[in-house]
């Protein structure tokens, strides 16, 4: 990779040096490619996709590539490399790029057939092959290496351990809070982790892999061991050639990355920077490339082109947990205080390290690495929000908005600062991501500042009163949720994969979408095509809540809510609810709409909960997803002296008219039987209150952090032209919607606003009203209940475990405690602040 970089750099720079000739001598059979995404390859991208050269780049620029056959001699005397196959190549400057190689720890059966290592397309084509016909995985080493190779076996179905020498995972990016948090994360994914544990032997049956022996004694039975212990320099080459290399391995260099020999240079993985490391990122790798780049074209050493250390920030999704570190991670600065936030068991762990002087030294990140790409280009300056702003959930309060000044390096992988995208923007003429990363590289690294740049990007256009696309995400960059929408709708796309095949952007490592895009898809598929929500390739668009079809609660467990339309339940439905609730010793309330919720089910309870709770005619409240919560409602005119209209019966029926119908976000209403709104039909999505003459129709209400009283769409409708213009007002929005926009903020962004909606629902102003009651009559006849589709299928109900590889077995750390004679969930949240 760092090769790569630096031909680019040579060839990029100005002016060329005449006459120059260059040759790549390359031991792999392929070209240079993309290492840091090479996990993906396991998910479908190609060798070509994650090649970083093709063929137009080495003609445009003549240079001789020569594959699969590697350097085993080098004499300085006479400035020639002799390849492998006996060629014999001049040279007048020779720059290593050979990288390290994987490090294996020498216990006795280390190289049975059935162990591996983790570091080229060839190692994860053998892997693949030899987990065909494998159960179970183990992985040696809990570093980043480690735990991605740990993915990938998951993924491929296997039972997965790993055996990490440590006493916490990823120990150099992270400190032990971090570590515990991300331990539990991995763990609920399936995978077996064992700490402070080393590698006594390999165990070889017949040849092959058979088990592996701990350092304590334990014997792990497994098919296939793969090696993720760290890196060594390749520095075999430069050792034999007389260069000086380090104590513990790497080509000596100094700051502008030249050896011992004016003649050589060595860079990235290889090399032993001058402050005394082996770099084993990209981000180092590529700086050091440009420096020797700058040597080569600018002649005498350039001072202010040197490489003297960089930082070991990283931020990745593991396992699809977010894990960041940055700067002084561990908090070692004397006089540093360290504030904290750590919930456990929602898996999200936060740490900044600030300094005495209140600049921001370094972080930790798990869970929820959202602020990494603005933190990372801060350290080093003072906080310009309270710290807590930075750390506590968004829910907690308002994030504090960082205003980056333009030397903030925001892409680290290629170095590019915030002025240099900005400068994209207002000087080349850049609109979007894709645009920046071919202008300036940004973001084509680990991809970590993706995001960030996105944001810079919507800034500048918007100071230069550009309109901006309001485009989903990378992949669906040219589209709104809106406009996916319709292309679902009119082509009739019933998967994901077709949709981002078609219309997305499907190449590269991120191919198969991100946290933006899959929910997004995910919710206008269900809406509109119906079909279980757990079905094939569904299942894996849903966040937690929908892939249990329950919501996940503070302490790890689930609650419960049955649908009861309209509040209206008989005493036989109570006392089932309260048998099944005292049975399984749930918490239960009576929620604000009206409905009983049962709180502290485990994963593994929720199936037999719901057996019960179907036989008995209930059905799934939906409470967990984007989608129609609750209808509440008064007691309306049957008992109410005030009632003018039966509030309760229109309740009911809308309720189960639109129970089931995915949204853009979650969707509740109201039915007052008169004006006394006992119903409170005014803080709602969609709100109905009766009149002498008929029915009042509000919508675009909410509660929440901004609450909005809804507007009236239409006074005095008839019964059936009431139904008729909320389920055109309902599709409308779905169709229309930006995603998480809640029908508030849509009505007061869309054009035209409220008086549009009415134009289109009520006169057809678009002529789409056939369309628009069509698609919910579709809804309508479709619906089916999600629990009870759920339990009539087993394959279904397999996924209702704690423990993918230990079914039937309760996750021991949801625990609870009591309180007013009923269950408490324990918490483990703190924000803490300590000194050094
Ligand atoms: C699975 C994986 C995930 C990673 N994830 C990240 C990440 O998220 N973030 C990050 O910053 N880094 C990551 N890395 C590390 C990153 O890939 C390396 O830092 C980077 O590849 C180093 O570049 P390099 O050019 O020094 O070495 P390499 O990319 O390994 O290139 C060295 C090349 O030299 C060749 N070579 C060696 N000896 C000879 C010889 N005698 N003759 C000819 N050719 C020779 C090798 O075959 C190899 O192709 C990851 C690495 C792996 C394997
Ligand atoms: S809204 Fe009117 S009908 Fe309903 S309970 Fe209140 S007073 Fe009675």
């Amino acid at each position: 990779m760092v090769g790569q970089r630096f031909l680019e750099a040579l060839t990029e720079a100005e002016p060329r040096p005449p006459g120059l000739r260059i040759t790549v001598l390359a031991e792999e059979p392929r070209r240079a490619y993309d290492r840091v995404h090479l996990t993906s390859w396991f998910s479908g991208t190609t060798a070509e996709e994650l090649s970083l050269c093709d063929d137009a780049f080495a003609a445009e620029h003549g240079i001789d590539i020569r594959l699969g056959d590697p350097v085993e001699t080098i004499d300085r005397a006479a400035r020639t490399v002799t390849t492998r196959a006996g060629h014999t190549v001049g040279y007048d400057t020779l720059v290593l790029a050979t990288g390290s190689y994987p490090f294996v720890p020498p216990v006795p059966g280390h190289d049975t057939p059935g162990c591996f290592v983790y570091r080229t397309i060839e190692d994860l084509e053998a892997i693949k092959a030899a987990a065909e016909r494998a159960r179970v995985g183990v992985v040696v080493g809990g570093g980043l290496l480690g735990l991605e190779a740990a993915g990938a076996l998951t993924a491929m179905g296997l039972d997965t351990h790993v055996v990490e020498f440590a006493p916490r995972l990823m120990a150099l990016q992270i400190d032990d809070g971090g570590g515990r948090v991300l331990r539990r994360k991995i763990q609920d994914l399936g995978v077996t982790v064992h700490t402070d544990a080393g590698t006594r032997a390999i165990v070889d049956r017949a040849g092959r892999v058979a088990g592996m022996v701990l350092s304590d004694g334990t014997e792990l039975a497994t098919d296939l061991v793969v090696f993720s212990a760290g890196v060594r320099p390749r520095d075999r080459l430069a050792r034999a050639a007389g260069l000086a290399v380090g104590e513990r391995g790497g080509i000596v260099v100094d700051e502008y990355c030249r050896t011992d020999d004016p003649h050589v240079l060595a860079i990235g993985e290889c090399a032993l920077a001058v402050d005394g490391r082996v770099y084993g990122l990209v981000a180092p790798g590529y700086a050091m490339a440009e420096v020797a780049a700058r040597q080569l074209v600018a002649g005498p050493p350039d001072p202010d082109r040197t490489f003297t250390g960089a930082d070991l920030s990283t931020s990745l999704k593991l396992l699809g947990v977010d894990v960041a570190g940055f700067g002084d991670a561990h908090g070692v600065a004397e006089d540093c205080v360290e504030v904290l936030y750590s919930d456990p068991l929602a898996g999200v762990y936060k740490k900044l390290v600030i300094g005495a002087d209140g600049r921001l030294l370094g972080g930790v990140l798990v869970g929820d690495a959202e602020a990494y790409a603005q933190l990372r280009p801060l350290t080093g300056s003072p906080l310009p929000v309270p710290p807590e702003q930075l750390v506590l959930p968004a829910a907690a309060g308002p994030r504090g908005q960082l205003a980056l000044p333009d030397t903030a390096v925001v892409c680290s992988c290629h170095g590019v600062a915030k002025g240099t995208i900005r400068a994209a923007v207002t000087e080349h003429d850049v609109v979007d991501v894709p645009g920046v990363k071919r202008c300036t590289k940004a973001g084509t690294g680990c991809g970590g500042c993706v995001k960030l740049i996105g944001k810079i990007v919507t800034e500048e256009l918007a100071a230069a009163g550009i309109e901006t696309r309001r485009g989903l995400c990378e992949h669906f960059a040219r589209y709104t949720r809106a406009e996916l929408y319709e292309i679902v709708r009119v082509k009739g796309i019933g998967s994901f994969a077709r949709l981002i095949d078609e219309h997305g952007s499907a190449e590269g490592p991120d191919a198969d979408g991100c946290e933006v895009c899959k929910p997004a898809v995910g919710s206008i598929l269900a809406s509109l095509s119906g079909g279980h929500i757990l079905d094939g390739e569904q299942a894996a668009l849903q966040d937690t809540n929908d892939h249990f079809l329950a919501n996940l609660q503070r302490n790890g467990s689930y609650s419960v809510v049955p649908r009861i339309p309209g509040g209206e339940v008989t005493p036989e439905g109570l006392i089932t609810i309260g048998e099944i609730a005292r049975d399984f010793g749930l918490y239960t309330k009576i929620t604000g709409g009206q409905r009983i919720d049962m709180f502290g089910a485990t994963v593994d309870q929720l199936p037999s909960i719901w057996q019960r709770l179907v036989a008995a005619g209930f059905e799934s409240g939906h409470a967990y997803g984007k989608a129609l919560r609750t209808v509440k409602s008064c007691v309306g005119q049957t008992w109410c002296r005030y009632g003018v209209q039966d509030s309760v019966a229109l309740a009911i029926e809308l309720e189960l008219r639109y129970r089931g119908l995915r949204s853009p976000h979650k969707l509740k209403s109201a039915v007052s039987g008169c004006t006394r709104e006992c119903a409170e039909a005014q803080s709602k999505d969609f709100g109905v209150i009766a009149t002498a003459e008929g029915w009042n129709l509000y919508v675009g209400g909410n509660g929440g952090t901004t609450p909005r009283h809804a507007e009236l769409l239409a006074s005095d409708l008839d019964h059936d032209t009431l139904i008729r213009t909320i389920d055109r007002f309902l599709m409308l929005y779905i169709r229309t919607a930006d995603r998480l926009e809640r029908t508030a903020t849509w009505l007061t962004r869309i054009e035209g606003g409220l008086d549009h909606v009415r134009a289109v629902v009520m006169d057809d102003a678009l002529g789409i009203c056939a369309d628009l009651d069509e698609l919910m009559g579709r809804h309508v006849e479709t619906y089916e209940d999600e629990w009870a589709a759920t339990l009539a299928d087993p394959e279904r109900v397999r996924r209702f475990v704690s423990f993918a590889n230990a079914p039937g077995v309760p996750d021991p750390t949801v625990r609870f405690t009591a309180e007013r004679e009923q269950i408490k969930p324990v918490l483990f949240e703190r924000l803490e602040v300590r000194g050094r």
